[in-house]
Parts: structure tokens; sequence; C-alpha cells
């Protein structure tokens, strides 16, 4: 029971702009949906929504069955990961880890064991004790990934991750994540506008498109229909 269901879900910002208009999806449990679209399209805006960092302007938030509306982000049962890999540069890769586990009270030995099995699917292992400035754009990718899997979320959301990776390194991770994902089986809703990377991971497509959902389909039938 860890699917996300998105009901009639809208968001006006003030002004007036309406960057996500009555979308309705459902996302099944351990399925890999990725959202795309051009730039402004309301990706963003409609990943932030499901993580509880905007509030939605209508509609309903569901995930695992339980309507999250009005939920604070911690207690959503999700884990985030950007594009700015958002670690504390001043902790170490272990540290970065523990932190959401520290802050919602786990028992020491429990957070070791989480942190270890991590650091292990992740090979980070060798890079426990130093701090991100020390690690490479890859390195620290996985750390934020680390730092998501810990968490044993309902569900991932991924706010264009790779984006700050170079070429051959994004590709490297694409599939790194794509493995995990499927090990783990963690229900993933993911955004990005780089059209490979969509191909690679989804399960599904959901095509945004001035704030509406366009299409939906596996990646052969989104990119591949004449
Ligand atoms: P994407 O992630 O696809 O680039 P966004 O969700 O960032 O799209 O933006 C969708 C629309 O909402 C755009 O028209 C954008 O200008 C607008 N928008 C995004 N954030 C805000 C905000 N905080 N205030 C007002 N308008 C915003
Ligand atoms: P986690 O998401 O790892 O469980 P928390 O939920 O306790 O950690 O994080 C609290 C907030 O702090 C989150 O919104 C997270 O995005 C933000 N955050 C994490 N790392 C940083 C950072 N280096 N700088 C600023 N904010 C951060």
């Amino acid at each position: 029971m860890a699917e996300i269901s998105l009901r009639n879900l809208g968001k006006t910002y003030a002004g007036g702009i309406q960057a996500v208009a009555d979308v309705n999806l459902a996302v099944a449990d351990g399925e890999f949906v990725v959202l795309v679209g051009p730039s402004g399209c309301g990706k963003s805006t409609l990943l932030r929504m499901v993580a509880g960092l905007e509030e939605i302007s209508a509609g309903e938030i569901a995930i695992g069955g339980r309507v999250v509306n009005r939920l604070e982000p911690a207690a959503r049962d999700i884990a985030m990961v950007f594009q700015n890999y958002a670690l504390y540069p001043h902790m170490t890769v272990r540290e970065n880890m523990a932190y959401g586990l520290k802050n919602r009270g786990f028992p020491r030995d429990e957070i070791a064991r989480r942190v270890e099995a991590a650091a292990h699917l992740l090979e980070l292992q060798p890079y426990l004790d130093r701090k991100p400035r020390a690690l490479s754009g890859g390195q620290r990718q996985r750390v934020a990934m680390g730092r998501a899997i810990v968490r044993q979320p309902a569900a991932f959301l991924f706010d264009e991750p790779l984006s700050n990776l170079d070429a051959k390194l994004r590709v490297t991770m694409r599939g790194e994540i794509r493995k995990l994902q499927r090990r783990l089986g963690t229900t993933s809703l993911y955004v990005t506008h780089d059209q490979l990377e969509a191909m690679t991971l989804a399960d599904r497509l959901v095509v945004l498109k001035g704030g509406r959902i366009e299409q939906v389909g596996s990646p052969l039938d989104v990119y591949h229909r004449p």
C-alpha cells in the first residue's frame, strides 16, 4: 500500500498563474513514473505539492491510501532527492545519511545498521567519514540517494537529480538509480526534462503541458508513436 494518488490536483499561484490544473494520476505500488514536459509546464510544482513543500489549491493527494493534504513534509512517509543534493557541508557522509533518522528519534544501533546497509548498496563505505566537499559529483548524488534510502519511505520523489552532473556521469547514475529502484521496489515519481533519462527510467511516462496531463503511456507509446 504505497501508491501515490492525485485527484483533481491543482495549483494557482498568487497573481492567478495556474501552474497545475486538474491532474488525475495513480502511481502504483513499486511503479517508477517519470514526469516530463517543457520548462514551465508545472513539473516542479506538482512534485513539490506531493512532497508538501507547496500548498495545493485544489484536489487531493494520497500516499499509501492516506490523504496527506494537510500533513507536514516530514509526516508524509516520502523522501525527496534534489538536483543540488541538499547535503550538509559540515557533516560527514555518515552524519548526512543518519541525520533524518536521528531527527526522527530512531535508536542509534538501528541508524548505524541502516546507514551501513545503504553505504554498501551505494558503494559509499570508503567515504563515510569524508565531508561532501571531498567527494565527486557522482558520490555526492549517491549520498543524497543514501539519505533517502535509509528512511525506508513509502515513496521516493526525484527532482531532476542528475541535471548537475556531466553527461557521462548522468548516464552511469541513470543506470544506478534504475537498478536501485528495481532492487528496493520503492514507488517513485521522478521529474526530468531529459528525454533519454525519461525513456531509460520510466515504467510509465506522464507528459505535462501547461499544467495539464497531455499524455500517459510507456516510453515506447509516448516517444515512438507516429
Ligand atoms: P517546471 O518545473 O515544469 O519548469 P514549474 O512548476 O516550475 O514548471 O512552473 C509552472 C508555472 O508556475 C510556470 O508558469 C512558473 O512561472 C510558475 N511558477 C512557479 N513557481 C512559482 C511561484 N512561486 N510563484 C508564481 N508562479 C510560479
Ligand atoms: P531528511 O529529509 O533527510 O529526513 P529532514 O526532513 O530533517 O531530513 O530535513 C529537514 C529539511 O531540511 C528538509 O526540507 C530538507 O530538504 C532540508 N535540508 C536538508 N539538507 C539541507 C541543507 N544542506 N541545507 C538546507 N536545507 C537542507
